[in-house]
């Protein structure tokens, strides 16, 4: 049962081939993968293009960050990813954008341009999506889960100082 994360990229990337395809969009043929990467700590996926005597190829990166998220939402990256190795699409330019807007628009995904983990405001290298912070004290912690003090913080008071907590969601695209 190892690498389990790993299969799933690659059943969730020919899904997603398959619904460029459907739609007339077609990643490069010569993508030799996808991989988990576990080192990023800032990318949620990456697109990798070689050129070796004439001949290109990509190779896609997701982090591993992404391993408790929907499909769904693995799916958004590995399209984004998948759209860089189109024609022209090496950059967030406009063939990028409008090819982009098409998969959102026929699939409801939400394909943004910058995928980046947002980091602590001191510039602390901690990727965290919810921050639970304490309406009296400020007392602040991060999550990058949804636990059961995300979901319900009124379940739950400051360990300093007995307040209330209030939970933020960080976008993870911008
Ligand atoms: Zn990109
Ligand atoms: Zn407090």
């Amino acid at each position: 049962m190892k690498n389990t994360y790993h299969d799933r990229l690659e059943k969730l990337m020919r899904e997603a081939i398959e619904e460029l395809h459907k739609i007339n969009i077609f990643p490069a043929e010569s993508i030799t993968g996808i991989k988990a990467n576990s080192r990023a700590k800032r990318r949620l996926g990456c697109c990798k293009r070689t050129v070796n005597r004439g001949v290109e190829k990509f190779e896609i990166e997701i982090s591993t960050i992404l391993e408790g998220e929907t499909d769904q939402r693995i799916k958004e990256i590995i399209h984004h990813e998948l759209l860089h190795t189109c024609k022209g699409c090496l950059n967030h330019g406009q063939k990028w954008k409008s090819l982009a807007a098409r998969v959102n628009h026929i699939y409801g995904y939400h394909i943004r341009t910058t995928a980046e983990i947002p980091t602590l405001d001191d510039g602390r290298e901690k990727p965290y999506r919810y921050e639970i912070r304490c309406t009296k004290c400020g007392n602040t912690g991060y999550r990058m889960k949804k636990s059961k003090v995300v979901k319900e913080p009124g379940n739950y008071r400051c360990s300093k100082c007995g307040g209330q907590l209030s939970v933020k969601e960080k976008s993870f695209w911008n």
